[in-house]
């Protein structure tokens, strides 16, 4: 234990806290990266057995599609649902197998599903980081370290630049797809208190256009949705048939329902019909008030028990 410690004591040195291995320099895409993993480094699925991945919806997308499942049969067996921030923004993450901390993917040659592991996986040892300038409507990717001692990869004298290591582990595709959900985050994130605490609704159309897509797909061919959306015909069928054009849509979708960005054709009149389906709701929760309006006061202005006009209550006022 002595060597090893030593063989990581410049390494670990460097970072912040013990517990907190992500060095504290943000890298670019020509910065250099020194490391390689390999099935004979003797640290072999040791970061697989500790696990703490979120998940792009585009990672879900392709493990269940790699299970041969549904995503909400997905969800319910391989993730954990968590906040991404004070808002309750919901995001998702990667179960470990039941009473431990190992990824259920793990097995002894190494990843069980790796030609379509998660975007972190693809990643590590470097860290994404998506930022966006409050000037800008873009966001740009920066990178940082995470040097651990249980990882031996960084003692390997192999060389490359963090783009080199990203085409090579295939993870500039994963991060193209998933921009759309890392905007959404950090739009919501930069809209701060001025959108205040979303409702219930909001937070559970996130979840579901994001991270559930089959549900969501169901959503998208409801008569209801249909009756307030003019999706054309091809368009439509091509959202039946095609997972990835289902969630890049679902990203549109949600910034034209949480950010009213016009990314949605609305069909005529279906703004007004959802004031009056909302004038119909509040009329109806009127009328039930006024219905219950004598048994209320009643209640209020009961006589005292045993005398006429007692409600029961036992109340005396
Ligand atoms: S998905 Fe694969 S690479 Fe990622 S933690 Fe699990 S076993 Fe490891
Ligand atoms: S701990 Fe590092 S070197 Fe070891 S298997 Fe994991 S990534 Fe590879």
């Amino acid at each position: 234990m002595q060597d090893y410690d030593a063989q990581f004591k410049n390494l670990a040195d460097d970072a912040p806290f013990e517990q907190m291995p992500v060095m504290p320099n943000m890298l670019d895409g020509d910065s250099q990266l020194k490391f390689r993993c390999h099935r004979g480094v003797k640290c072999w699925n040791a970061c697989c057995s500790n696990i703490d991945i979120t998940l792009t919806p585009y990672d879900i997308l392709r493990l269940k599609n790699h299970l041969g499942m549904s995503s909400g049969e997905f969800l319910q067996k391989y993730t954990v649902p968590y906040e991404i921030d004070k808002d309750g923004t919901p995001g998702v993450k990667l179960r470990s197998v039941d009473g431990g901390t190992a990824c259920q993917f793990m097995v002894e040659e190494g990843c069980s599903v790796y030609q379509d592991r998660p975007t972190a996986c693809r990643y590590y040892p470097v860290a994404l980081l998506s930022v966006r300038r409050s000037d800008e409507y873009v966001d740009r990717l920066s990178f940082a370290l995470v040097q651990e001692k249980t990882c031996f990869g960084h003692q390997e004298p192999d060389t490359q630049t963090i783009d080199q290591y990203r085409e090579g582990q295939g993870a500039t595709e994963y991060d193209e797809k998933g921009r759309g959900w890392r905007q959404l985050i950090l739009k919501k994130k930069s809209a701060g208190p001025a959108i205040g605490k979303p409702p219930v609704i909001t937070n559970q159309l996130f979840f579901m256009a994001n991270y559930d897509l089959d549900r969501f797909r169901a959503f998208v061919i409801s008569d209801s949705f249909n009756k307030t959306y003019d999706i054309p015909v091809e368009q439509m069928a091509e959202l039946v048939a095609d997972d990835e054009k289902l969630m890049a849509f679902g990203f549109d979708f949600l910034r034209h329902v949480l950010f009213g960005e016009k990314c949605l054709t609305e069909k005529d009149g279906a703004y007004e019909a959802r004031i009056e389906r909302l004038k119909a709701k509040a009329e109806a929760i009127r009328a039930e008030f006024e219905a219950n309006r004598d048994q209320i006061e009643d209640e209020k202005y009961c006589a005292p028990p045993g005398q006429p006009g007692d409600c029961g209550c036992g109340s005396e006022s």
